[in-house]
């Protein structure tokens, strides 16, 4: 049968952090705060994975009380949360993703997002929805102050 998952999440902006989005380094002024890269994109899709397989969620397998994936890359995350499915004979189907961020702009990052979360989830690229949205200057999103992403994932399992 097919199941479906769901991922949020969202990260605030901080000083001297690189900014990591689906994989990529993107130039920016800020990056994120966070115990990982803080990859914002890759985070929500790996709850929407995990999700559809009716896992725990990326908190639970990843915690960050765990020192050992402190500034961990979270394309290393996507790949154990895929493994997690693998174990179980669980296969990813599509992935389909909304980054919701003032800036920087992220259409010209798109491709090289797609090539990365290919690899990690070892999908064709495309089989990998991204797209990106502003805020319309509303709210946390709006005012600058970090990135949200949202995320689906469908799988095939027994
Ligand atoms: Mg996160």
């Amino acid at each position: 049968m097919t199941t479906s998952g769901i991922g949020y999440d969202v990260h605030r902006f901080a000083e001297n952090r690189p900014l990591v989005l689906g994989g990529v380094e993107i130039p920016h002024d800020r990056g994120l705060d966070g115990h990982s890269d803080a990859d914002v994109l890759c985070h929500a899709i790996a709850d929407a994975i995990l999700g559809a397989a009716g896992e725990r969620d990326i908190g639970h397998f990843f915690p960050n009380t765990d020192e050992s994936i402190r500034g961990i890359s979270s394309l290393e995350i996507l790949r154990r949360a895929r493994e997690v499915l693998t174990t179980r004979a669980i296969r990813i189907l599509n992935v389909d993703a909304t980054l919701i961020a003032e800036e920087p702009k992220i259409s010209p990052h798109l491709d090289a997002m797609k090539t990365a979360l290919a690899e990690a989830l070892a999908l064709p690229a495309d089989r990998i929805g991204i797209k990106a949205t502003t805020n319309e200057g509303m709210g946390f999103v709006g005012r600058g102050e970090g990135i949200a992403a949202l995320a689906v994932a469908s799988v095939e399992r027994s």
